[in-house]
């Protein structure tokens, strides 16, 4: 008897530490989009739209101005968050490839750990999430209207069942409910909040149909690049909006599931726009139809966010309003950046800026100042370890990255990273962008192209940032940059071995060279 009272008191005991810890340790949303650049978020830069939600978190928190992915497309980004390891580790290389769920992975550990841990919206890593009490997630890509979603039967099982409406509404809709409904107040929560938008083909919600109609956004200086500057991988790409875009892209070939009356509704708004374009088409020159394109093509891109942006600040509000704000670390990022026309492109994949760098605003009450920016390089590499860190959870030594935490506490870091290590491997693919590598200090980034449709290239780039923000003009072989090109090379080396990056390509078992 007198044992059993003991058990008693110490599961008591227990049981109240747990619950104290519970507490103390914060919640973690993890606010996470689809190809969204900074060019298209106020807090980065105004030009094009507002988007009055995202820059909340920013002015009530942190903001990065230089946070760059490890690979710069969509499934190989998800994967090295989920585990803080580079692509050549984690196994999944390019979209279409399946990730092992199997492998030591961030939510699996915060559950373990006593966090209940949820995935809403898109997941885009093909096999079943592992380490979720819930997911309802996104086949594959998922279409922007009535889109099917993956989630756990009765049975345990997944199965899929039918949504209908906005995809950006469903996906903000499920998350509310979830806060609402399933939430275990006793545990501290990690929940992905994750949407489609403002993914490729950029198909606008109902309420921004017609939103922007009347206004021109302006062109990015390099709309007209002519790659002369560079190797010729540039030149050689599948993504300009002059070439590359089709007529469904356009919207002039609208197609998808739309049920009757949002199909009304869109092509109210659409039939009346290209009537307008066609009547004129013949008679404009072939910079005159970039333009246009180029006018279509990034309205609908701000249509997609202007979405998603009203869909964070529901969700904002909901934690503002139960007081959860409070104890929740708000990150708000996407799986890569994008073009928006600079180069002529669309799309992503290059090491070049608009695509390496990712938007990253983190708000975290009475720890984080808010307004706050930070300049340092980091990386989506690094989300991993700094979720396991907000959650007290020892960090295995072997993740490659680094927990931001300091950096949200306003402490400098000792040593933090002065340059960084990129890799894509995409290649044959879509919009043939060749296999690379490099490493960047932000000021300046080396990079080699080293296989384009099979064949084996040799081709480097030195771009000095300071002087050639845009990058237009190599300056790799130029007598100027000998000692830095130098440099750029030993750290090359140095962060290949430090990553244990294998010196055969990982996919295709081609030799890779270092000079
Ligand atoms: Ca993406």
């Amino acid at each position: 008897m007198a044992r059993q009272k003991q058990l008693l008191t110490i599961i008591g005991i227990l049981s109240i530490g747990s619950a104290i810890c519970a507490q103390s340790r914060p919640n973690i949303l993890f606010i996470f989009t689809d190809d969204h650049c900074e060019q298209a978020l106020s807090a980065y830069d105004p030009t094009r739209m507002s988007t009055p939600n995202m820059d909340r978190i920013a002015n009530e928190g942190m903001k990065f101005k230089r946070c760059y992915v490890t690979n710069s497309i969509c499934g190989p980004s998800r994967a090295v968050i989920q585990t803080g390891l580079y692509s050549h580790l984690n196994g999944f290389f390019r979209n279409g490839n399946r990730f092992n769920g199997d492998q030591r992975t961030f939510p699996k550990m915060l559950q373990q750990a006593g966090y209940q841990t949820a995935v809403v919206g898109k997941w885009h890593l093909s096999s079943t999430p592992v380490g979720y009490d819930h997911y309802d997630v996104l086949v594959g890509q998922g279409p922007y209207y009535n889109p099917p979603m993956i989630t756990r039967g009765f049975d345990g099982e997944p199965v899929t069942l039918p949504n209908t409406g906005y995809t950006t509404d469903v996906i903000t809709d499920k998350t509310l409910r979830w806060l609402k409904t399933s939430r275990d107040p006793n545990k501290p929560f990690m929940l992905m909040y994750q949407h489609k938008a403002p993914h490729r083909d950029w198909k606008p919600g109902p309420k921004y149909l017609n939103w922007l109609d009347d206004v021109t956004i302006p062109e990015p200086a390099t709309l007209f690049d002519d790659y002369s500057g560079r190797t010729q991988s540039a030149a050689l790409q599948a993504m300009e909006i002059k070439t590359h875009m089709n007529a469904r892209d356009l919207k002039l070939e609208p197609r998808g599931n739309l049920n009757q009356e949002q199909w009304t509704h869109w092509n109210a708004a659409y039939e009346k726009k290209n009537k307008a374009y066609l009547a004129r088409q013949k008679s404009m020159t072939e910079k005159e139809i970039i333009q246009w394109k180029y006018q279509r093509y990034v309205k609908d891109y701000l249509r997609c966010v202007k979405s998603v942006d009203d869909g964070i600040g529901r969700v904002l509000d909901y934690l503002d309003e139960t007081g959860l704000a409070e104890n929740t670390v708000v990150i708000y990022s996407s799986d890569q950046g994008w073009y928006l026309g600079e180069h002529g492109w669309f799309d992503k994949r290059w090491m070049y800026e608009e695509s390496l760098k990712t938007p990253l605003l983190v708000r975290w009450p009475g720890v984080i100042k808010g307004g706050s920016v930070r300049d340092e390089i980091v990386s989506n590499l690094d989300f991993a370890q700094t979720f396991l860190s907000l959650a007290n959870v020892k960090v295995p030594e072997d993740m490659q990255g680094r927990s931001l935490e300091q950096l949200f506490r306003g402490i400098n870091p000792d040593n933090w990273r002065q340059v960084f290590y990129y890799h894509y491997y995409e290649n044959p693919g879509g919009h043939n962008v060749a296999r690379h590598y490099g490493v960047t200090d932000g000021r300046y980034k080396l990079i080699r192209f080293y296989q384009l449709e099979n064949e084996d290239l040799d081709d480097w780039e030195l771009f000095d940032l300071e002087k050639d923000p845009e990058e237009l003009n190599s300056v790799y072989g130029h007598p100027e940059y000998e000692k830095i090109q130098r440099r750029k090379m030993n750290q090359l080396i140095r962060l290949r071995d430090r990553f244990q990056v294998p010196e055969t390509d990982p996919v295709f078992e081609r030799r890779i060279r270092y000079r």
